[in-house]
């Protein structure tokens, strides 16, 4: 079974339109949740999710999106973003958007944005947040993002056992728990540009992590052309 987890997309549908063609055909398509703000087509990737038929959960820059007070926590750019998301999106986005659960669960693996205690805000950053976040989860496996870096923690034993994965790299994590965050799609944080996501197989139970370029030189005129703030389009080629 392929499972494609994909988070963080932002608004960007050319790169979420490279990782599907990369991830080719596959069981199920998972969203970890911001799938708006930043950039400068949220309503062609939420059309896009639709037509693949992907289930996920809701981030903090979607509320923010559907009038959420939690605009009051942005940074200036990410607020001008959400201030244009609001303005553009069709009614048709902003429905797609209200019905995201803040949590879904499928067998073991539970999906959240930020961290099981606090699926909004909280950063799964550190083996102590992670240890956290294992005993806040009914279920054995944890999906999150947020913070647009891959990686991923597994607990062995009392041991919390971080991984930083590289472009290719696998993690199997039968007979333990993990907490798996495929990286961002439509905004990398960790020093490359190019969009992140993983493959889930929750039967043999192993992860794979990869990359993929996309045209950031063309998202990034999409932006200027809607007026979106200049360091919002150059932080693109820098993938921070
Ligand atoms: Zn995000």
């Amino acid at each position: 079974m392929r499972i494609a987890v994909l988070s963080d997309v932002h608004s960007n549908l050319v790169a979420l339109d490279a990782v599907l063609e990369h991830a080719g055909p596959v069981d199920a398509i998972w969203h970890l949740g911001d799938i708006v703000g930043y950039g400068p087509d949220p309503d062609g990737v939420v059309a896009r999710l639709a037509e693949v038929k992907a289930a996920g959960v809701r981030g903090n820059h979607d509320a923010a999106a559907l009038g959420g007070d939690e605009i009051e926590y942005f940074n200036p750019e990410a607020r001008a973003a959400i201030e244009w998301t609001r303005e553009t999106i069709s009614d048709a986005t902003r429905a797609w958007l209200a019905a995201l659960p803040e949590r879904r669960t499928d067998g073991e693996m539970t999906l959240i944005h930020g961290s099981p205690r606090d699926p909004t805000w909280e950063y799964l950053t550190s083996a102590s947040i992670a240890r956290a976040s294992f005993a806040a989860l009914s279920t054995a496996h944890g999906l999150n993002g947020h913070t647009h870096v891959p990686a991923a923690f597994t607990l062995d034993d009392d041991r919390v056992v971080p991984f930083r994965p590289r472009d290719g790299e696998s993690l199997s994590f039968a007979g333990l728990r993990t907490l798996l965050n495929p990286g961002s799609v439509g905004q990398p944080r960790d020093g490359d540009p190019a969009a992140s996501y993983l493959i889930l197989d929750p039967e043999r139970q192993v992860a794979s992590w990869h990359r993929v370029a996309y045209d950031i030189r063309a998202v990034q005129a999409s932006m200027h052309d809607v007026g979106l703030p200049a360091r919002l389009a150059e932080r693109l080629s820098h993938g921070l």
